[in-house]
Formats: C-alpha cells, sequence, structure tokens
C-alpha cells in the first residue's frame, strides 16, 4: 500500500471512529424486532399465583469459571463496602447455562452459556476483545453444544437476560433459526465501550434471527419497569428491571421445586444480593440499577420460598429446615 493510500485510509478509518465516538456506538448491528411471545401482566397478577407449584422443571450447570475486576460487579463506593473493606481485586465468577423444561412448550435457555470453539479458530471471539476482557481466563466447564447434544430436541428459543458478551458467547453453538428474546432497546444501546465488543457481539449473532423485544407495559408495580406473562399461561414472567443495561430482564418461573427468581447482572454477586449492593463500573446507569436490585430484594422477601439465581455466582444453600419436630 502506498503511503497516500495508508494516509486515506487512516483518515478514514479516524472519520469513522469520530463519528463512532460521538455517536456512541451499539452492541450489536443485528436486527431487532418486538417480540411475539408475552402477554402485558403486572407484580400482582404474578405473585397472586406464584408460590403455587408449577410445570417447569429448571437446571442449571456451570458453563465457565471466570475471573473478573470486583469493581465492575459491585459498588465499592456503597457505604456496606466500604465498611467491610472491599477493594478491588480480581473476584472469581461462574457463566451460567440455565434451562426451562415446559410440558408443552419445549425447552428455553435463560443466556447461553459458552461456545465449544470458545478458543479455537472457530470462536467468535476477537483477539484484542479476548486479551482486552481477559477471556484467555475462561475456563470452560460445559460448553453449549455438549450440553445439547445430551437433549432430546432442540431449544424452542433462548430468554436473554441482556446482550452483553458473556451472556451471548453460547449462542454460536444454538442451532440458527432458534428464537432469541432480549428486554427493549438493548440491541441499540449505544456506549464507548461497544466501539470494541460491537463486532464481536455481531459475530456471537451471526446466523440467527432478529433478536425480538420484549414489549412490556409501561409499569409493573412496585420498582420493576414491566412485567410480562410470556407464555400466558401463568409459569414463566420476564421482569424489565433497567440499570445494568437499558433492557436488562429477570425471569421468574413457577418450577416443580417452587417459584425461582432469574435476575442476569441486576445482581452477579452473591455478597451484593445479600447486602443490596448494586453492581459496579459495568453498569450503565447504577442509581437505576439500585432500585431494581431492591425491587427484586422485596420480591424475594415477599416470597420467602423463591429460589434465587443470581447472574454470576451462586448463593450459599439455605440452611436446612428442621422437620424432625412436628
Ligand atoms: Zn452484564
Ligand atoms: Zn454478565
Amino acid at each position: 500500500m502506498t503511503h497516500a493510500n495508508y494516509s486515506l485510509l487512516s483518515s478514514s478509518i479516524y472519520a469513522a471512529a469520530s463519528a463512532l465516538l460521538l455517536a456512541g456506538c451499539a452492541v450489536t448491528s443485528h436486527g431487532a424486532q418486538p417480540a411475539p411471545l408475552g402477554t402485558p401482566s403486572s407484580l400482582a397478577a404474578m405473585e397472586s399465583t406464584l408460590d403455587e407449584p408449577g410445570p417447569i422443571v429448571v437446571e442449571t450447570v456451570t458453563a465457565a469459571h471466570w475471573q473478573v475486576p470486583l469493581s465492575g460487579l459491585l459498588n465499592l463506593d456503597d457505604p456496606k463496602a466500604r465498611a467491610a473493606g472491599l477493594e478491588d481485586r480480581d473476584e472469581p465468577i461462574q457463566i451460567f447455562l440455565h434451562s426451562l423444561h415446559h410440558p408443552s412448550r419445549g425447552v428455553y435457555l435463560i443466556d447461553s452459556g459458552v461456545q465449544a470453539d470458545i478458543h479455537g479458530e472457530g470462536s467468535a471471539l476477537g483477539w484484542l476483545v479476548a486479551s482486552v476482557a481477559g477471556l484467555d481466563e475462561l475456563k470452560v466447564q460445559l460448553d453449549t453444544r455438549s450440553w445439547l447434544q445430551r437433549q432430546s430436541a432442540p431449544p424452542s428459543g433462548v430468554l436473554l437476560t441482556h446482550l452483553h458478551l458473556d451472556h451471548v458467547m453460547g449462542l454460536p453453538d444454538i442451532p440458527k433459526g432458534t428464537p432469541l428474546y432480549s428486554g427493549p432497546g438493548e440491541a441499540a444501546q449505544t456506549s464507548f465501550e461497544n466501539l470494541f465488543v460491537q463486532g464481536t457481539t455481531d459475530r456471537e449473532l451471526e446466523g440467527h434471527a432478529a433478536v425480538s423485544e420484549w414489549q412490556f407495559p409501561a409499569s409493573g408495580g412496585e420498582g420493576i419497569a414491566g412485567v410480562l406473562d410470556v407464555f400466558g399461561d401463568g409459569t414463566l414472567w420476564a421482569l424489565h428491571v433497567p440499570g445494568h443495561t437499558a433492557g436488562s430482564t429477570a425471569y421468574v418461573v413457577r418450577s416443580t421445586e417452587g417459584p425461582v427468581l432469574f435476575t442476569g447482572d441486576a445482581c452477579h454477586t452473591a455478597w451484593g444480593w445479600q447486602n443490596e449492593v448494586e453492581p459496579g463500573s459495568f453498569s450503565s446507569d447504577r442509581a437505576r440499577s439500585k432500585q431494581s436490585l431492591l425491587a427484586l430484594r422485596e420480591l424475594v422477601q415477599r416470597h420467602p420460598g423463591m429460589a434465587v439465581r443470581l447472574g454470576h455466582q451462586s448463593l450459599p444453600p439455605a440452611p436446612a429446615l428442621n422437620v424432625a419436630a412436628r
């Protein structure tokens, strides 16, 4: 390439980069469309039947172990975090793959686990993102392709909590044509960091249909931005809990073992859940994410039998009930 050509190229890259910086950059350029599923509902309607046993069988597997800066996972400026002496360090976390087996709707995944070839040539991760995000440290325990091979049927859909990279890393293993669902405005959300991850997120989504975005009603009640009854049968709800990202979505299931809440990254860590401290620098709107976290905490306080699956850590098991005394 001649020097003149090179200058021309670098100045056009500079112009394109400047335009992106000024405008911010979307999470993905992948298409989005309104979700065809979901009946407008409310917390009150959901809570009226929530504690009745339901038909969905829930399975959670640890797809991978990883570590990331604690300051991203937790607001270390929170008075409780300061009082506990928490300082920034690498925090061990997990990437989970959850599945919901519905008797007539089939199997739905919550988020997507990790693709089999994550560290290989078929990986959707670019080298820059992989090295900047520390994904070299990611230790895969059970990849999505292996998990799918154990199932009797392909998944009916993927319920994404949001479109951060660590939640879409299993999508390359999901059969193309499987419906993908996420919160509203999730794909178009803009930020500076997306300059680095947009290409990677696009590759994770490559070949898949447009993401179907939940059409939440204006308010869900009690600090939740919106509630949808996903199948309209009172077994699975999507809860709009913005803050970590604009479209962050939690899911509530009436399972055979009782109600289960999947928080997504409305709460990453066990300590954050137990101490009501919201995520840190990984969030786009910390004040709103605090409000969403408190609303989810209050929901569980009203339904103490509800199991809670957090974004990236497991809660310690509840103390065994004393069933001997009758
Ligand atoms: Zn996230
Ligand atoms: Zn995450």
